[in-house]
């Protein structure tokens, strides 16, 4: 059966500058390449469960710009269903300048534009609320408002949709937004803003899960960059390795692990494990390739990488 996920989340078109070195407050340096591709949290995790064959609708929203019309094609283009990506005239659509060093490190600056203005009431639409309804799993970020998330995990669990939050760029998180969050996937610092427990060893990773056990998470997966993942479901943790590859650029890593993992998931996450497998064999693919969207591998390479 394929999953049917709905990403409720940001839509940005991502500028990367290549240099050699990060650039030091107050400093000038020159950047060696400048590429533009599609990207935000929200698109990239839709693209990423798309081409592993999940049935993937986004609800989201663009500015009136050329920018927001290459975004609706880069979607569109990916099989993602856009019925519900809105337009809004008179501002921007989100964007996003990445800084790329030759170690493969970013840092990222994000406009929210166009992403900020999606609120309960674009929520409470009847086509929005069908595509909710008629879902396996819905997945949200932080570069949207929390509000909007909340009333979109609402009509998720009124209909028995799973709802996956992705709580980055790491904010705070009212503790309504996680009682109806069914699984949570922070990175290690997302983890940290949420918990205030810095993930160090396998003491404070056990902290962490125990933590987020207490305000009721029961579903947990902690991403580890090059050391895996980190899962805590129903009070058996474990560490999953990540694969061990030569990454030349991490931006998106997480975002196609969120994407992939849930196109395998089953609806109660019983094969939460397997499916962490999946997702990792996809952002261990991703990190070899420049760029986030144009990097997320499509099923047919990720069986090819696992066989
Ligand atoms: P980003 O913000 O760059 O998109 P993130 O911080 O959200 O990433 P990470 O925890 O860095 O997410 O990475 C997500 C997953 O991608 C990891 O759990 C791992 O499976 C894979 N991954 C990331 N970096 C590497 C790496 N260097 N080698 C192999 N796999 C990696």
């Amino acid at each position: 059966m394929t999953n049917r996920i709905t990403v409720l989340g940001s839509i940005n078109l991502d500028t990367t500058y290549h240099v050699n070195r990060m650039p030091q407050p107050g400093e000038t340096i020159a950047a060696s390449n400048k590429t533009s591709a599609a990207g935000g949290k929200g698109a990239n995790q839709a693209v990423a469960a798309a081409r592993s064959g999940a049935s993937t609708a986004f609800i989201g929203m663009v500015g009136g710009d050329d920018a927001g019309q290459f975004m609706r094609t880069a979607l569109a283009e990916n099989n993602v269903d856009i019925s519900n990506v809105f337009i809004q005239k008179d501002i921007g659509t989100g964007s996003a300048a990445i800084i790329l060093n030759q170690q493969g490190q970013n840092s990222i600056m994000v406009y929210g534009g166009a992403n900020h203005e999606i609120t309960p009431a674009t929520i409470n639409q009847p086509a929005v609320i069908d595509t909710i309804r008629n879902s396996d799993f819905l997945i949200a970020q932080f570069e949207t408002p929390q509000a909007a998330t909340l009333a979109a995990f609402k009509i998720a669990r009124e209909h028995g949709v799973k709802t996956i939050l992705n709580p980055a760029p790491a904010k705070e998180v009212s503790a309504e937004l996680l009682a109806y969050t069914d699984l949570l996937v922070p990175n290690e610092t997302e983890s940290e803003a949420l918990t205030g427990i810095t993930i160090t060893d396998a003491k404070s990773l056990a902290q962490t899960g125990a933590h987020f056990a207490h305000l009721g998470v029961h579903n947990l997966l902690i991403t580890l960059g090059s050391k895996g993942v980190y899962l805590y479901q129903e009070k058996q943790a474990t560490v999953l390795p990540a694969y061990k590859v030569q990454a030349i650029d991490t931006t998106g890593a997480g975002d196609t692990f969120i994407g992939s993992m849930t196109a395998q998931l089953k609806p109660d996450f019983f094969n939460l494990e397997e499916a962490v497998n999946y997702g990792q064999t996809a952002s261990s693919l991703a990190v070899q390739g420049l760029g986030a969207m144009p990097s997320i591998p499509t099923a047919a390479q990720i069986a090819v990488a696992q066989a």
